[in-house]
């Protein structure tokens, strides 16, 4: 048993849209997290632990669950921050070529290891991450993943068509890979295999239809994709596939629609599209830095959570500028605000915590402190200098002050980061 001593922050049911009375928020400042030798939560109590438990004295700094990134790509951290494209130019000129290089295993290996130890050094515990079209890189990110303790989804990116050389594969090889890479990965420990589809354009028809099929055949796997995040897309989607009513039209005749399916973006979607999400428990990614960044367009969250939806928060590095969730989620606010709504802190880290586990279906394993989830948390500080102190000395109630936290910090606020028990990343002067 070990015990840390912080201010305590998670859910325990979703806050309401617009609503900063904080329902179903679980403040416990001053408290003790206990973690026991299982790597799992103990318990959380006000009194000092017993003499002898090791303790970690945090007075004064935030602890929550460890983020929860549903939608972020390893092989990208290489192109963040590219100049001058929308989706389909920068896939051409910046995406394709970093990708192509992870056919090399050592190139794969190493840049896991790089990408999952930067998501714990920005405050990151669980992702579901785009590998690359290479078998090898699927083994490489949940090998890294296990050497980590991590929870990942992850699966081998599905891509027949409309990919330069180097980056295509084909039905039956795809086929086979997937099979073997989920007999070797899907419930192996903490790892989950995604049926992995980049975006409609670079598959055809009869591979959507085998990525439908091996969904169909397993109903635990994971569904993973993008749609309609950009209008130059969506146009081409619709000309590549004339009998669908829509863009998601396409995933859903192909049977990739279900309560697994994990969708990033869904900006350009109508009331139909959101109905058709709501009826097969689909959920979508929101991506605000990287729809910022790459001009796609402003996601409408209201409306998704009007029609039932799950909405959680993605970083979609390298489209988007940060790993960090927080950074990611101020974001978030900013999108919610040019369409004139208010996003609250409580809703921004209820979908990047508590709310992706419930989407995900892992609830029962992250997302939250109760006992007997994984301990997968961070710790925090408040503020790090003179500006973000000032302005947590001000606020007036604890909405105010986890707003202005949650707009201000950034990964130089993470104190550490716990992953099943064990310390992954520490501040260097943490
Ligand atoms: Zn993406």
């Amino acid at each position: 048993m070990q015990a840390f001593r912080a201010d305590l922050l998670d859910f325990t049911a979703p806050p309401g849209w617009g609503d900063t009375s904080a329902p179903g928020v679980r403040w416990r400042p001053d408290h003790w997290l206990l973690v026991g030798e299982d790597g799992r939560i103990a318990g959380v109590q006000a009194e000092a632990p017993p003499a002898g438990v090791p303790r970690h004295d945090h007075r004064g700094r935030l602890l929550m669950p460890g983020f929860i990134d549903t939608h972020v790509h390893s092989p990208q951290l290489g192109v963040m921050a590219s100049y001058g494209t929308e989706l389909l130019d920068w896939l051409h000129t910046y995406t394709f070529p970093a990708e192509r290089a992870w056919a090399d295993p050592a190139v794969a290996t190493a840049g896991s290891a790089l990408f999952l130890d930067a998501l714990l050094a920005h405050g990151t515990t669980a992702a579901v991450v785009f590998p690359t079209v290479h078998k090898g890189s699927v083994d490489a990110i949940f090998t890294a993943a296990q050497a980590r303790g991590m929870r990942l989804i992850a699966g081998k990116v599905l891509m027949d068509r409309h990919a330069p050389d180097g980056l295509r594969d084909d039905v039956a090889g795809a086929e086979r890979d997937c099979i073997d890479l989920i007999q070797r990965w899907h419930g192996n420990g903490r790892c989950s295999y995604a049926v992995t589809v980049r975006f409609a354009p670079t598959s055809t028809p009869e591979q959507l239809a085998m990525a439908g099929a091996l969904c169909r055949a397993d109903t635990t796997l994971y569904m993973q994709t993008h749609v309609a995040e950009n209008r130059e897309e969506v146009r081409w989607v619709g000309e590549l596939f004339p009998q669908a009513r829509s863009y998601l039209d396409v995933y859903a005749q192909a049977g990739l629609l279900h309560p697994r399916a994990v969708l990033a973006h869904g900006i350009w979607l109508d009331a139909a599209d959101r109905a058709a999400l709501h009826d097969t428990g689909a959920q979508i990614a929101f991506c605000p830095s990287s729809n910022l960044f790459l001009g796609s367009g402003l996601f409408d969250w209201p409306a998704m959570a009007a029609a039932g939806v799950p909405v959680s928060v993605a970083s979609d590095v390298g489209g988007g500028t940060s790993l960090n969730l927080p950074r990611t989620l101020a974001d978030g606010y900013k999108v919610q605000a040019l369409g004139g709504h208010n996003l609250t802190a409580w809703c921004a880290l209820h979908a990047a915590t508590r709310g992706a586990a419930q989407a995900l279906q892992l609830d029962h394993e992250i997302g939250s402190l109760e006992p007997g989830r994984v301990a997968d948390f961070c710790i925090w500080d408040w503020a790090t200098g003179a500006v973000d102190g000032q302005r947590q000395q001000l606020a007036r109630d604890l909405h105010e002050r986890v707003f202005a936290w949650l707009l201000m910090a950034d990964e130089r606020h993470l104190v550490q980061t716990w992953v099943a028990g064990q310390a992954r990343h520490t501040r260097t002067d943490g």
